[in-house]
């Protein structure tokens, strides 16, 4: 008998980073829904983490909170090793961990910049190079899914879309773009798929001034034809399905999910 679509992901170990906020947090307990079992990573909300992983147990799932910055190889290396003597192995990655700091670009500090930088897109090349080392190691188990491993990089419409005023954090999206293909390229052949998420705006911490008022929140709309802003719970239903057999042939593809943002809106009325 096929199994449920409720659990897709059952007996997968998946490992999600910057789990103790906003979209990581709907990611793991989306995983979790279907199946997998979840290190919840995170940069410094213990108290985040430990309630993600409470939820997910409450619910009768697994999962584990797990302290590392991503922009550290050591870090990220020891969290990896940790991860897999836990469970045994690891089947998904969902690289998501992301932060902005802002400016106008003539103000913007070269330490501004390399944050950004290290955490969005270092922090990314760390993530995925683990896991492909851990999934080539492992090869296809078909009892547990037909990929060796499945990657998701949390990417952004801003992989696209340019954004003034945040030039640090779209040039590290674009980067991811060409990250996530050129990876995906080279481990396909070792049936290892690597996929990008692009959200739209979506109400978490990171753009809170963006949603938290009517006047904010009337202004955003005028950017999203489908007319509400996303939840963290449209992007982790996305992940679950991304990285289950149902999505089995998509790879190096970047799906965006941002109710339209990147259909050029201001060109609906003709332009
Ligand atoms: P968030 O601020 O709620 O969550 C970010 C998470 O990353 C937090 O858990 C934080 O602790 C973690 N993090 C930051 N630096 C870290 C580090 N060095 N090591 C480990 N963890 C670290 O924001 P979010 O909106 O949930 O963002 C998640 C991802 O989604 C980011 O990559 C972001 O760029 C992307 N994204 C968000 C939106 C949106 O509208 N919210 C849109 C497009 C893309």
């Amino acid at each position: 008998m096929p199994t449920p679509p409720s659990l897709r992901l059952a007996g997968q170990h998946a490992l999600v980073t910057g789990a103790s906020s906003g979209i990581g947090v709907a990611v793991a307990k989306a995983l979790a829904a279907h199946g997998a079992s979840v290190i919840v990573n995170y940069g410094h909300d213990t108290d985040g983490a430990n309630a993600v992983v409470k939820d997910i147990t409450d619910a009768g799932g697994q999962a584990l909170a797990y302290q590392a910055d991503v922009s550290q190889e050591a870090q990220v290396q020891a969290m990896f090793q940790q991860a897999i003597e836990h469970f045994g192995g690891l089947d998904i990655v969902v690289s998501n961990a992301g932060l902005q700091v802002d400016a106008p670009f003539v103000d913007m500090t070269l330490a501004q910049w390399q944050k950004v930088i290290d955490v969005n897109l270092t922090g990314q090349f760390l993530v995925l190079r683990e896991a492909a080392r851990q999934f080539m190691k492992q090869g296809v188990r078909p009892d547990v899914s037909k990929a060796a491993g499945k990657i998701i990089c949390m990417s952004s419409v801003h992989e696209v879309i340019p954004w003034a005023g945040h030039v640090n954090y779209a040039t590290s999206k674009g980067g991811i773009m060409q990250l996530m293909k050129s990876v995906a390229q080279e481990l396909a052949p070792h049936k290892i798929r690597v996929n990008s998420i692009g959200p739209g705006a979506i109400k978490t911490p990171i753009n809170h001034d963006a949603w938290a008022t009517p006047e904010a929140e009337a202004k955003l709309l005028t950017l999203i034809p489908y007319d509400r802003v996303g939840e963290p719970e449209d992007i982790g239903q996305l992940a679950a399905w991304l990285v289950s057999d149902e999505a089995d042939y998509i790879t190096g593809q970047t799906i965006f999910i941002d109710g339209g943002m990147t259909l050029y809106p201001g060109f609906a009325t003709g332009g």
